[in-house]
């Protein structure tokens, strides 16, 4: 079941106009969010996180943060998986066909499920394979845009060069991958690129910096050379749905020695520990 336009319905009967500026023109915003154990994930921040990419595009959000929740949680409700991962989207809505926005136009809001499924324990144990890739995406990665062709064609290479997702690489810094943030660790430091409008202000990320500081974990946030990444001692990526996972071989070479490190193994168990705690809600407060 879903919810679309003011309707709850099942998937097969839910239909948009072919003038929704959504597929039009790739004209709209979207979240993912988890669910555990029908628990919403750090709702808040993914609200937030919306009204930023709405405001980026200069769309008002047609509801409310507790008319949100209200549509999501009934959503969950009416999915009989404990686990869910929520996508969320909201375009212009439908118009005659014309870039520049419609003067009346009602946003086209679909919230929809899907079963979550993190990654299994054998993937964590081998972790995955990674491919460098140019970054040739627009300068406005920080907006959670439906537009994702650029991010199709980068994630779809990296699938046809036999890997899992992709390093992107723009002007010699490390940026994020096709659909996760990357972090690398050097020396024992995790390392991760700020935020800018190079890169997704990730959930996942964020909970991985709280993580690492309430435990006093080595970190910084920083520019990240394509050296430092290339000789990095340990490479993970972060994920609503993928959560933390180490990538384990980089352009057919090992990270390390191959296996996950001891920080990204920490961060993982620390993340695994947290998802069900209801304080993520607020953040990780130190301990
Ligand atoms: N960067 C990109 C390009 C993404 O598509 C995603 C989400 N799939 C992320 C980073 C990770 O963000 P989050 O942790 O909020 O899922």
């Amino acid at each position: 079941m879903i919810y679309l336009n003011g309707q709850f319905l099942p998937l097969e009967e839910a239909r948009v106009p072919v003038l929704d500026r959504g597929f039009i023109f790739g004209d709209g915003v979207y979240e993912v969010i988890p669910v555990y154990e029908r628990r919403v994930f750090r709702l808040p921040q993914h609200l937030a996180r919306l009204q930023a990419s709405m405001d980026a595009i200069g769309l008002s959000n047609p509801h409310s943060v507790d008319q949100w929740r209200d549509l999501i949680e009934r959503v969950v409700a009416l999915n009989t998986l404990a686990d869910q991962s929520i996508y969320l989207q909201v375009t212009r809505g439908v118009a005659k066909r014309d870039h520049a926005f419609p003067l009346e136009a009602v946003p086209t809001v679909l919230i929809m499920s899907n079963p979550l499924k993190p990654p299994s324990i054998a993937l964590r144990e081998s972790g995955v394979s990674a491919v460098t890739l140019a970054d040739n995406r627009w300068l406005r990665c920080d907006i959670k845009s439906i537009a994702l062709l650029g991010n199709v064609l980068l994630r779809q290479a990296a699938v046809a060069a036999g890997a899992m997702e992709c390093v992107l690489l723009r002007d010699g810094f490390l940026t994020e991958g096709a659909a996760s943030n990357i972090f690398a660790v050097r020396a024992g430091v995790l390392l991760a690129p700020p935020k800018s409008n190079l890169i997704l202000p990730g959930i996942t990320y964020d909970v991985v910096l709280e993580l690492a500081r309430a435990s006093s974990l080595n970190h910084e946030v920083r520019p990240v050379s394509e050296a430092e990444v290339r000789g990095a001692d340990e490479l993970m990526l972060t994920s609503s749905t993928r959560e933390v996972l180490p990538i384990t071989i980089l352009d057919g070479k090992n990270v390390g020695d191959g296996t996950p490190g001891p920080l990204t193994r920490r961060l993982m168990q620390l993340f695994d520990r947290h998802k069900l705690d209801l304080r993520l809600e607020n953040g990780v407060k130190a301990s």
